[in-house]
């Protein structure tokens, strides 16, 4: 069972408060994007936060500029602000691109190259997924498979015994053991690129990013994260705070990204036209009873009916 040990303030010592919006251009935004959005925003509000717009373009496979364009769209249809990151598409590719930080990912994965923390792994998706029920069962680890080879990936190799603090938003200071079935996660993918993991961390620590703000679907990648930055020296990821909120579902209990009825913000736009439609198409995905003329009402009506994770 994790510990608990409430922090007196923790507004006293992180400053600046700084938090992130991430979204991946990889679809278009949903209503499950928008809440965790409005939760960041609001939250940056009461704490008079910074948000830095960060967008993980990493997966280029993936990305493609309609979505890309979909992030900035929707964040000027809702009216949520940030501070600091893109001003639109171009800026992105310009000057905010993941890409443009591949020295900084670089350097950390050729010290961890010679540190012995990770080994190289070529099996599989397919096989990884056969066995285990997906879970990393180690096949690779004593075989010293060059690491410079093109057919792998870098998984992280320390047997993880230790245990991780996590500063929770409502809950103070929480003292976890780490999850095992997780230790050999991926730090570097096939392609070469820093896997998501490593990039998040480092980003964050690149950005100042100290408030994250993510969905309790995120948990164990929050506590894997933890462990990463302490290992490779990132120090400032311990004295985050974290907000992991519920996932958002529909009445009847689905996902909202994954809902057969959630739209896209895209598709909302075509439907209703103007922006009170879907703020209240919103509200009554989020079953609230409040009137909603704007994000902000969205967060403090989530709030009201959330009160205990604020506290
Ligand atoms: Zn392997």
């Amino acid at each position: 069972m994790p510990g608990f040990i409430k922090p007196n303030s923790f507004q006293n010592f992180l400053h600046p408060i700084k938090t992130r919006i991430a979204p991946t251009p990889s679809g278009f935004l949903h209503a499950g994007n928008i809440f965790s959005f409005v939760i960041t925003a609001g939250l940056a509000r009461d704490l008079g936060a910074k948000v830095l717009l960060r967008i993980d373009d990493l997966d280029q496979d993936r990305v493609r500029e309609p979505y890309l364009n979909n992030i900035f769209e929707t964040l000027r249809l809702l009216e949520i602000d940030w501070t600091e990151g893109p001003a639109d598409t171009d800026d992105f590719m310009a000057n905010w691109t993941q890409l443009s930080r591949l020295d900084y990912y670089n350097q950390t994965l050729e010290a961890l190259k010679n540190s012995g923390l990770v080994f190289a792994c070529n099996c599989s998706r397919k096989q990884v997924g056969e066995t285990n029920n997906g879970i990393y069962p180690g096949t690779c680890l004593n075989k010293k498979i060059d690491l410079d080879r093109d057919d792998v990936c870098w998984r992280w190799k320390p047997s993880i015994t230790e245990q991780v603090y996590l500063q929770d938003y409502a809950k103070g200071t929480i003292c976890h053991s780490f999850i095992e079935s997780q230790q050999h996660f991926v730090i570097r993918k096939k392609d070469g690129m820093p896997a998501y993991h490593l990039a998040s961390v480092l980003d964050d620590n690149y950005y100042k990013v100290n408030l994250i703000v993510r969905g309790a679907d995120l948990y164990e990648s929050t506590l894997l994260q933890l462990h990463l930055a302490k290992s490779i020296g990132l120090t400032s990821l311990e004295k985050s705070i974290f907000f992991h909120h519920p996932i958002i579902t529909d009445a009847s209990g689905q996902k909202l990204s994954k809902s057969a009825g959630a739209l896209s913000i895209r598709s909302m736009q075509v439907k209703f036209k103007d922006n009170n439609k879907i703020f209240e198409q919103l509200s009554t995905q989020l079953q609230l009873t409040r009137k909603i003329n704007n994000w902000f009402d969205l967060y403090l009506g989530y709030k009201e009916k959330n009160s205990h994770l604020f506290s």
